[in-house]
């Protein structure tokens, strides 16, 4: 180890339910990856090739904790989506040896400076400081794939304050998960700790302070926090 000039810093993580943690790399994103979502968002849906965007990895936010209200955004709003967990690295990995390749799953939700990702989009400007913002990535606990398979289908739904704001089914992703990480390791290898996000339903809109946000999905799990 290298004689390193300040401490190191922590490692992220996220922990396993039952027991353990899992240890995280990189937190990768899909985008537009629900037909209504994308209609909402005023795109048209259509199998142009996935995009992604990122997080860093301590943005997650774990363990239920409250989500402080972030600076400079009056429109912070909720994306519930799937968060798949890479195992086993690798490039050009193929969709039918995708799965292969994802350790576990978990509920997650990718918290978004509304305002701030308009604005770049309007200015072809990153989208990183509408997206990668502290606490920004709440996420439930993981559940191995060992233990529950590879969920492909199943309610997919987030209630804010006891309201159901989203609710879709996981089939209704335009890039599946064998899909998506297969697109991915083309353009990057990835590696044992990465996440990917992928991608949120409709039904996106805006929280304040005070709101407790429930997420779930069928067969995986929850997440939830509350905004303060
Ligand atoms: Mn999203």
């Amino acid at each position: 180890m290298p004689d390193y000039a300040i401490d190191p810093p922590a490692q992220a993580f996220v922990p396993v339910a039952g027991g353990g943690a899992f240890p995280v790399r990189r937190v990768f994103c899909v985008g537009r990856n629900y037909a209504e979502h994308a209609r909402e968002m005023g795109s048209d849906p259509d199998r142009e090739p996935p995009f992604f965007f990122m997080k860093p990895a301590d943005a997650l936010l774990l363990g239920g904790a409250e989500l402080p209200y972030p600076p400079m955004t009056k429109d912070l709003h909720h994306e519930m989506e799937l968060v798949v967990a890479i195992g086993r690295g690798g490039a050009d990995i193929a969709e039918a040896e995708a799965l292969d390749h994802v350790w576990g799953y978990a509920a997650g939700l990718d918290m978004t400076r509304r305002d701030l990702q308009g604005q770049a989009k309007k200015e072809g400007k990153p989208w990183d400081m509408g997206k990668g913002f502290d606490h920004s990535a709440p996420i439930g606990d993981m559940v191995p794939a060992s233990r529950i398979g590879h969920p492909s289908r199943g309610t997919i739904e987030l209630g804010v304050n006891g309201t159901v704001r989203q609710t879709s089914d996981l089939s209704k992703m335009i890039w599946n998960v064998p899909e998506t990480i297969a697109y991915l390791s083309r353009l990057v290898r990835l590696a044992p700790g990465d996440l990917i996000f992928t991608g949120t339903p409709e039904g996106v809109a805006a929280v304040g302070r005070g709101d407790t946000l429930e997420g779930r999905i069928d067969g995986v799990g929850t997440v939830k926090t509350t905004v303060v």
